[in-house]
């Protein structure tokens, strides 16, 4: 049994995690950086320890610190949240050679999924439909890589095996182009991600981005709990995300649904996890695999009424699944907003003492944010200070309700980017549903030259 838990995570995430913690009767341990000290869950959690200066390096991403915390606190366990170590294999093996249950999949699947080559490998073994492309690594040799691009047909994209976060990524719409295209993205992956391993994939020219939600218990059982629609993104940066997506019929939900649910139970998934898709004509593409909680997660909760975190903590405790497949009924239609500390106009971070904070309320709104009046946000990390999650038995109620919700929030004090959020839930294409990846950067390039776009 977990009876304490290190949450080796920052903001809202780690106030999530802390309540899902209590409601469990789990102790918490917060750790923290120095410019931490008064985040909200520091304050809620039954003990903190301090693990290092401001810069994530030598705090939130510090190994050594982090496991030293749940040594002298005598935790169980560690929740990496998102982001910083949550998808680092080294740091979940060194968390279970300290003797201590990693809250996430084991090691070699993170190490597996981390590697985009072989990600897509695993899956293309299990059944699960992956861009077409070159299926490996790509070589030096020009002719070869030429070849390549003419079988899956231009344009095509170069991609990093040991990319993320948007970045080592080129498209190549002709073969003039394709030289010198791999190798500078070879060089660069190599910089960036110590590994200039690159592969090649067919361009999507206008896909949207669907995500499947699965839970597996590492001991053969496994569930689906539907889609979500991240397609408003801002350079690669999910802004709006829904659930479910729309024009998703039952029948395809459930046959996607299925292929991942298959996918996890033969390569021994264990946790929650998401599988990414373009989705394109109908048709889904996998491009990688998350294996942690994400950032969008509640509008999952909000229409299946499971929470996450808890089943998270659950399946950590060697607990099979309690949640059949049948189990899972869809209701409603959920939204979730982005709020960031940052200029609604330039999108340059804004951090700052926050003079006044009013979450908004009413029916189906769930507010995930670590802010209160008084707070100060640090320039040192995301500028993401929350989550403004809306439910209704509809989209265009839960649309509705946004915008209430959007114009009831007071944040004073800093920028954030309610401005922006509030247009998007204004644009007759957003009301419409069902938009692109490329459809919000091409409403704010609008903007830029016509004042009518997106107000
Ligand atoms: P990362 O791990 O860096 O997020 P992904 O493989 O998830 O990399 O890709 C990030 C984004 O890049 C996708 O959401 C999509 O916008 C774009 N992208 C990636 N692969 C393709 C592709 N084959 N066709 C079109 N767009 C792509």
């Amino acid at each position: 049994m977990i009876e304490k838990v290190v949450i080796a995570n920052r903001g809202e995430i780690a106030l999530r995690i802390v309540r899902a913690c209590q409601a469990l009767g789990i102790r918490t341990v917060a750790v923290h950086s120095t410019v931490d000290r008064n985040l909200k869950h520091v304050a809620m959690a039954d003990e903190s320890v301090c693990i290092g200066p401001g810069p994530s390096a030598e705090s939130y991403l510090n190994m050594p610190r982090i496991i030293a915390a749940a040594e002298v606190t005598d935790a169980q366990a560690i929740h990496p949240g998102y982001g910083f170590l949550s998808e680092n294999a080294d740091f979940a093996e060194r968390v279970e050679q300290s003797g201590f249950v990693f809250i996430g999949p084991r090691p070699e699947t993170i190490r597996l999924m981390g590697d985009k080559v072989e990600a897509i490998r695993a899956m293309k073994a299990a059944g699960v439909p992956c861009v077409p492309g070159s299926g490996g690594p790509l070589g030096d040799d020009i002719v070869t890589n030429t070849k390549i691009a003419r079988e899956i047909g231009y344009p095509v994209i170069i991609k990093a095996s040991g990319g993320g976060g948007g970045r080592g990524m080129r498209v190549v719409h002709a073969e003039g182009a394709l030289k010198s295209a791999i190798e500078t993205t070879k060089s660069e992956a190599k910089a960036a991600f110590g590994n200039g391993e690159v592969y090649m994939e067919k361009y999507l020219e206008n896909p949207r981005h669907v995500e499947i939600q699965v839970l597996a218990d590492g001991q053969g059982n496994a569930i689906h709990l539907g889609e979500r629609d991240c397609s408003m993104q801002r350079r690669h940066q999910k802004v709006v995300e829904e659930a479910p997506a729309p024009g998703i019929s039952e029948e395809l939900r459930a046959e996607i649904g299925k292929v991942c649910v298959d996918a996890c139970i033969r390569i021994g998934y264990r946790g929650a996890g998401t599988f990414e898709f373009l989705f394109e004509d109908g048709r889904f593409y996998f491009i990688e695999m998350n294996t942690r909680i994400q950032v969008e997660h509640p509008v999952t909760e909000m229409v299946t009424g499971i929470d996450l975190v808890a089943e998270q903590l659950r399946i950590a405790c060697g607990q099979k699944l309690s949640i059949k497949q049948s189990d899972v009924v869809l209701s409603g239609h959920a939204i979730e907003c982005r709020i960031n500390a940052e200029d609604p106009e330039s999108f340059m971070p804004h951090p700052g003492t926050i003079t006044a904070f009013h979450p908004p309320g009413g029916p189906g709104v769930r507010v995930d944010t670590h802010i209160y009046a008084g707070y100060k946000v640090p320039p040192n990390y995301d500028s993401m200070i929350g989550k403004l999650i809306v439910h209704g038995p509809d989209r265009e109620t839960a649309i509705a309700r946004m915008r209430v919700a959007l114009n009831e929030t007071v944040i004073e004090g800093i920028k954030s980017n309610i401005p922006l959020q509030q247009r998007i839930m204004r644009d007759v294409g957003f009301q419409a549903g069902g938009q692109n990846i490329h459809y919000l950067e091409k409403r704010l390039a609008e903007r830029k030259t016509k004042s009518i776009a997106l107000t």
